[in-house]
């Protein structure tokens, strides 16, 4: 589906941007210009508007793509992983707010406190409540 096609064309001051140009706009990126346009033309505004939505969206999806499992962030808590692992992990979760939530829901369902590498479950059911 092309986003081009999907609008009728009303741009208030033709040529219109574009559409690298307004998804540079959309990302805040955009040259001077294409920002003045923009601000004075509500059809290229309601584009921008457009991609900007699309793009969260993608976002959001991209987030779940490169996620790790739900066994793995247990593992994460529980010490299990290596330091490599770790460290990718925890850059992940600083960056991931579907994953830090998931975490502290794990933090929530296992308490182990000061038992934190001494017990280790080769399989642990989350419980999805
Ligand atoms: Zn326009
Ligand atoms: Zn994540």
């Amino acid at each position: 589906m092309s986003i081009e096609e999907s609008l009728p064309t009303g741009c208030v001051a033709p040529p219109a941007p574009n559409g690298n140009a307004l998804m540079a706009a959309a990302d805040d990126e955009a040259d001077e210009p294409t920002l003045t346009h923009v601000r004075a033309c509500p059809h290229c505004a309601a584009r921008v508007a457009e991609l900007r939505a699309l793009q969260a969206r993608l976002r959001r999806c991209l987030y779940r793509l490169y996620c790790p499992t739900s066994d793995l962030l247990v593992d994460y808590y529980q010490g299990l992983l290596d330091p490599y692992q770790r460290a990718s992990l925890t850059q992940h979760l600083s960056l991931c707010p579907h994953c830090a939530a998931e975490l502290s829901l794990i933090e929530r369902a296992f308490p182990f406190g000061e038992a934190l590498g001494h017990i280790a479950p080769s399989r642990v059911i989350i419980p999805l409540s």
